[in-house]
This record gives structure tokens, C-alpha cells and sequence, in this order.
């Protein structure tokens, strides 16, 4: 059976919506063939036809170690052949559960599920359960997976089709979802005090409409919007968490939610998300309490082995490379915009990105549909010609990892200016 990418793409179509297992993985927004990846190691993967590539996408965040890192394929392997699954308790989940509740204080425990998805959906459930209130509050741009209740507004996947929503959310479900802009406290203060909320749901920095950080004051301002209205402050930290610091977003602003979600990072590749807040909080989960949730893989324990693995190597200074080469990457890039003359800036927050074909700067997803994404488009095409690959979309984050050294960066800042050229004309 061939394996060339013609053949691979043409018999995935047949079988799976647009050849992929998910939406933005398909190029839409920036046309030509997606490469089919046969192989990754550290920065860099390798299609089907063996042509190399630089990779910003990194799983969309989870490979803050870089592909195939040999501690987490060990860990994987030895796990393998111990099992792959027991559907009880094993011993790697409780090493995980105590590993993140030591590095994020507002985390005193948690449950695994398998998805960033089930987590914020769980997440929900569990302010709902303990507010006894129905409706919740998410800020357009943000995503918190792909739950019918958290589809509003949702940001680079959703936008990128253009669906301001999805088809198959009944009318209903939609209702209990309000939205705000992200950086606009006074919205949130009005209908926190109009409306009971059981949530504000949030990504502390988002990166689901490009990169775009909090504005001095936003987070804190709902933390206190929270605490005066009875609503839960749930962070997002899915890419956050173990990102941008090892305490994820919440140390880095030094602020508690009420409950937080996590996922990419601490399953190091593989399928893991975990919901977690206070002892007490966590006490409304089922055995302990009337809230239901379950899963038949959750705390798998390969994914628990990889998520181990890859947060033992999370130490300060590997947060420093981690910042070291984001900014190498940002000035670089900064410096490729203003030699070619396009209206572009660079967004950053530690190792997470995003160039926008925008003078900027980008506040919320109002400023990021500005945008120009037929640059985005053309500068995508141009970059992978060149053996680097970007997600696939203006109002994605580019990811960094540790295996991004400063050889790689200067590889793909090399190829931003080329490429800005080509586009320019
Ligand atoms: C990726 C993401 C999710 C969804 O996680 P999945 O594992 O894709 O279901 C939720 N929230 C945020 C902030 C994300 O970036």
C-alpha cells in the first residue's frame, strides 16, 4: 500500500471529514496539501517523502520537550511493557497528581480525563454542581475545547471557518453561555452583577486567538468580580500550564482560580487533561460527592508515564532556555518585519507566539480577525517551502521547546526574512 501523500490524502478524504482527525490540521485556511508526518525527532519532523521541517506546532503545545525526547519515549516503553491499560488505579498517576499539585498551590487535587476537552467541560460541571447556578461566562476567542457549552466564540479553530458557532448546539445549551471581550473587565462587572454566574471561564493568557496576554489588571479584576458576585474564576491553562511557568499562568500573575484545567503539557504527547481545585471543591467529585464524572482511559498509565517524564524535566532552567528562545525568536522576527515593510508585530508570552499580518496590538478577537490572513496564508506557504512549519492559521500560537536551540531559531528567523521578501514582491 503506497505511502506517498497524493495517494495518503486522497484515501483519508475518502474516509475521515477533510483527511483529518481535526479541523484546522487540513490547511483550509492556508491552502495547498497538509504534509503527511512519517517521523519527529527533537525540533524538527519528517514527511512521507522524508522532507524535513522545523516544527512551531509541537502538537499544538504538548512537546515542550521536542519530539521523541528519549527520557519520555523510555518511560513509554517500559510502561508498554508493564500494560497499557487496567481500567484501577496504578501507581505513575498518583506520582503525576502529586507532581502538579505540588507546582500549582491552587491545585490541591484533581482527576485525570483524557482531553483539554473533558477537562473544561468537567470543570463546568464542578461550578455548576457547587454555585447550584447555571450560567457561565467566556470571552470570545478564548476555546476551551470542543463541548457543546463552550462553543461560543471559540476562537482560532472555530474563526479560522468562520463559524461564529457551531452547527448541532441546541438553542438551549447555548443560552447558558455568555460571552465578553477578552481585556474588557467593565462588560464582565455589568453581567456578573446582572446575571447569577456559576463560572468565568478564561484562558489567563490566550492562545486560541494567536497570542494574545492579559492587559495589567484583567485578571485581577475578575478574580475580585468573582469573589463579590459568588461566581467560580476558572483558568483555562491547557496551554498555559506548565508552559509559561511551572505553576503555569497563575504564578506568573500570582492569582488562585477557583478551579483549573489542564492538559497538552502534563500528558508530554499523549492524551491527558486534568481538572483540579480545592480539597473541598474536589470533595463535589464522584466517589466523594453527587458530581458525576468518568473515564475509561482517564489516568492511563503510558500517558501518566510520558507526563511524569516530561514535567521531571521541567526544572527553572529549562523555563530560562524556554524564555531565551521565544525572545531570540521574537526579535528575530520583529527585525524580518520591519526589513521587508509589511504591517506585522510579534505577540509573545515565554515560549508561545504569534506574528500577526497586523500593526497590532492585538487586544482581543476583534483585533486579531484584522488580521491579514491572505499574508498569513502566502507567508505560511512560503515558510514551509523552506522546511518550516507553522500552524496552519493566522489565530494560531507557534510553539517552542526545549529542543529549539539557538541554531533552529536562527534557521527559522533566516527563513521569516526570505520568506516576508518573497510575499512582499
Ligand atoms: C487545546 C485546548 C483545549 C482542548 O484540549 P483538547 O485536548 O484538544 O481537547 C482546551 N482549552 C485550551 C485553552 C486549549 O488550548
Amino acid at each position: 500500500m503506497s505511502t506517498r501523500t497524493a495517494d495518503l490524502l486522497e484515501r483519508a478524504e475518502r474516509v475521515m471529514p477533510g483527511g483529518v482527525s481535526s479541523p484546522v490540521r487540513a490547511y483550509r485556511a492556508v491552502g495547498g496539501a497538509p504534509p503527511f508526518i512519517a517521523r519527529g525527532n527533537g525540533a524538527r519532523v519528517w514527511d512521507t517523502f522524508d522532507r524535513e521541517y522545523i516544527d512551531l506546532v509541537c502538537s499544538w503545545g504538548p512537546l515542550i520537550v521536542g519530539h521523541a525526547h528519549p527520557r519520555v519515549v523510555e518511560a513509554i516503553v517500559s510502561q508498554a511493557q508493564l500494560g497499557t491499560s487496567y481500567g484501577a488505579p496504578s501507581p505513575r498517576e498518583v506520582e503525576l497528581a502529586e507532581l502538579i499539585t505540588e507546582a500549582v498551590p491552587s491545585v490541591e487535587m484533581l482527576r485525570f480525563v483524557s482531553s483539554g476537552t473533558e477537562a473544561a467541560m468537567s470543570a463546568v460541571r464542578l461550578a455548576r454542581a457547587a454555585t447550584g447556578r447555571d450560567k457561565i461566562l467566556k470571552f470570545a476567542g478564548c476555546y476551551h475545547g470542543h463541548a457543546d457549552g463552550l462553543l461560543a466564540k471559540a476562537g482560532s479553530g472555530v474563526a479560522t471557518f468562520g463559524l461564529a458557532d457551531s452547527a448541532g448546539v441546541t438553542p438551549g445549551t447555548a443560552r447558558d453561555t455568555l460571552t465578553a471581550q477578552y481585556n474588557d473587565l467593565a462588560t464582565v462587572e455589568e453581567i456578573a452583577r446582572a446575571v447569577p454566574l456559576a463560572a468565568i471561564i478564561v484562558e489567563p493568557y490566550a492562545g486560541n486567538m494567536g497570542c494574545v496576554p492579559p492587559e495589567p489588571g484583567f485578571l485581577a479584576g475578575l478574580r475580585r468580580i468573582c469573589d463579590s458576585t459568588g461566581a467560580l474564576l476558572i483558568f483555562d491553562e491547557v496551554i498555559t500550564g506548565f508552559r509559561l511557568a511551572r505553576g503555569g499562568a497563575q504564578a506568573l500573575v500570582d492569582l488562585r482560580p477557583d478551579i483549573t484545567c489542564l492538559g497538552k503539557v502534563i500528558g508530554g504527547g499523549l492524551p491527558v487533561g486534568a481538572y483540579g481545585a480545592s480539597r473541598s471543591l474536589m470533595s463535589r467529585v464522584a466517589p466523594l460527592g453527587p458530581m458525576y464524572q468518568a473515564g475509561t482511559l482517564s489516568g492511563n498509565p503510558l500517558a501518566m508515564a510520558a507526563g511524569v517524564a516530561t514535567l521531571s524535566l521541567l526544572d527553572s532552567s529549562a523555563y530560562e532556555a524556554l524564555d531565551h528562545s521565544g525572545a531570540r525568536l521574537e526579535r528575530g522576527l520583529t527585525e524580518a518585519i520591519r526589513a521587508s515593510g509589511i504591517d506585522g508585530c510579534v505577540q509573545r508570552a515565554g515560549s508561545l507566539l504569534t506574528l500577526f499580518f497586523s500593526s497590532g496590538p492585538i487586544r482581543d478577537d476583534v483585533d486579531a480577525a484584522r488580521a491579514d490572513r491572505g499574508s498569513f496564508a502566502a507567508f505560511h506557504r512560503a515558510m514551509l517551502s523552506r522546511g518550516v512549519m507553522l500552524p496552519p492559521s493566522q489565530l494560531e500560537c507557534w510553539f517552542v521547546s526545549l529542543a529549539h536551540d539557538d541554531g533552529v531559531i536562527d534557521l527559522v528567523v533566516r527563513a521569516a526574512h526570505d520568506s516576508l521578501k518573497e510575499i512582499v514582491g
